[in-house]
């Protein structure tokens, strides 16, 4: 089996002193909880409670028929008090149910536990899993249930649990790790009874050696077809791409899902909430938040329930140190500036990071002096500076014939370009105008 590594890649300083060895917090929030109507991708959920409405911890709040979609639950028990547009972490208006929490975390049965998975039908798990709720909690957000849905014929060989966390800063799934390795190991079983021919290998980067430790001595006690694999540390080794060509020495051709070479790559997190929904019958309530950077107090490790506002977990971490020069909703390298911590944590908020401007200084752009170090960093083997001009002078089809599609915005191009040229925004923007021509020249819904 190969431990080959992907071409490119970046090595950023870590940065995750702050929070790698604080054990994680339980947060009960005291304010209202925000419930976003798109915590996933694809189509976003309908409300089904209505202004006024008791609601209980666990009840869906929030669905819709669409395949590529997850359920929402209220994660605590009180009042709907509205139903309306409020700001959300990327800074957009959207849909929100606003829940009064009555402090009592009263459960609703929303599902029924089975101690016994494997007395289970795979098919009843995947339902389960849909259910519950549960995407990716690493932040890609893709439905889980979807994932675990291959096209017809296509045979999964490996499960691969993405424990590489390598995004500076956060720990949180690391902690996971540490902290809770049996209900990892205990999802990881259950998607091997989903697909029982596939081997599962749980993947950690070798700077979490106590993770390494706990999950591999959990697993003596299990002895099924599962291993842990440590790999180099390298950025952006967590991308599903890099990390199924690292662990396996499969590449998956571009435009193509995991599911092609026979793959799936789950976060720990998103184990961790499979074995809660199957075994308990606990949907996703909460998650485990890294709340971390050099303008934050006290930094830490935080459990919440979904819907908390990000102010609430700040002050949990003791406040502000120092005014942020930028406050970032995940990672350094491919997190989202917020504009206001006013806003819910939803089921992909792995980090809020509060910044100075040490750690995020602002530049200004110069011109390409084309020395090819964004060449040479990018793990999809594209050529940056070209896809940048061809963004900025709008030739999108250029952009598009270099591989820009291709583009998994990891940041690591503009990290190490000396001219501080913005690379990874403006692939973002090529990939939005080649959809964008894409819709005008055959209508709206073209693929
Ligand atoms: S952001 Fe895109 S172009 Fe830049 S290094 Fe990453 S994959 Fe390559
Ligand atoms: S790293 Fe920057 S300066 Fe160097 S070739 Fe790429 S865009 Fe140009």
């Amino acid at each position: 089996m190969s431990l080959a590594t992907f071409r490119g890649g970046i090595h950023p300083p870590g940065s995750k002193f702050m929070t790698e060895n604080k054990e994680i917090e339980m947060l009960v929030p005291k304010g209202e909880l925000v419930y976003p109507m798109s915590q996933h991708l694809g189509a976003p959920c309908v409300p089904i409670v209505k202004k006024g409405d008791r609601v209980l911890t666990g009840q869906k709040i929030a669905d819709t028929d669409a395949f590529v979609s997850a359920p929402i639950m209220s994660s605590v028990s009180g009042t709907v008090k509205d139903i309306g547009n409020r700001m959300t972490i990327s800074g957009a208006l959207e849909t929100c149910v606003i829940v009064e929490s009555d402090g009592l975390f009263e459960h609703g049965a929303s599902l029924l536990p089975h101690r016994d998975f494997r007395e289970l039908e795979p098919a009843e798990c995947v339902k389960i899993i849909r259910e519950a709720g549960i995407v990716g909690m690493g932040g890609a957000t893709f439905p889980t249930h979807v994932k675990l849905s291959p096209p017809p014929g296509k045979k999964i060989k490996w499960i691969i649990v993405n424990g590489a966390e390598c995004e500076p800063f956060l720990s949180c799934d690391n902690r996971l790790m540490i902290e809770h390795p049996e209900p990892i190991i205990g999802g990881l079983e259950i998607c091997l009874h989903i697909f029982p021919e596939a081997e599962g290998i749980i993947a950690v980067e070798n700077n979490k050696p106590e993770a390494i430790r706990r999950l591999t001595g959990e697993l003596s006690e299990h002895g099924a077809n599962i291993r842990v694999a440590p790999h180099d540390v390298k950025y952006p080794q967590g991308a599903e791409k890099m990390l199924i060509l690292t662990v396996t020495g499969q590449e998956i051709p571009p435009g193509a899902l995991p599911a092609e070479v026979g793959c799936l790559v789950l976060n720990v997190s998103t184990l961790t909430h499979i074995w809660h929904a199957v075994t308990d019958g606990t949907p996703v309530l909460d998650r485990v938040v890294s709340v971390a950077g050099d303008a934050v107090a006290s930094p830490k490790n935080i459990i919440a329930p979904l819907g908390t506002s990000v102010r609430e977990l700040v002050d949990a971490a003791g406040g502000f140190s120092r005014e942020p020069a930028r406050i970032l909703s995940g990672g350094p390298m491919m997190g989202i500036s917020m504009r206001s911590i006013d806003v819910p944590i939803v089921k992909g908020t792995s980090g809020i990071l509060a910044l100075s401007p040490k750690y995020a200084p602002t530049f200004d752009e110069s011109n390409c002096i084309r020395c090819g170090r964004c060449i040479t960093a990018c793990p999809m083997g594209l050529w940056p500076s070209e896809l940048d001009k061809a963004v900025r002078l709008r030739q999108y089809s250029n952009f598009e014939q270099n591989g820009g599609m291709n583009c998994i915005e990891c940041g690591s191009c503009t990290y190490v370009c000396p001219s501080r040229r913005f690379l990874t925004q403006t692939c973002r923007d090529g990939k939005a105008g080649v959809m964008a021509e894409r819709v005008k020249q055959k209508g709206i819904g073209a693929k």
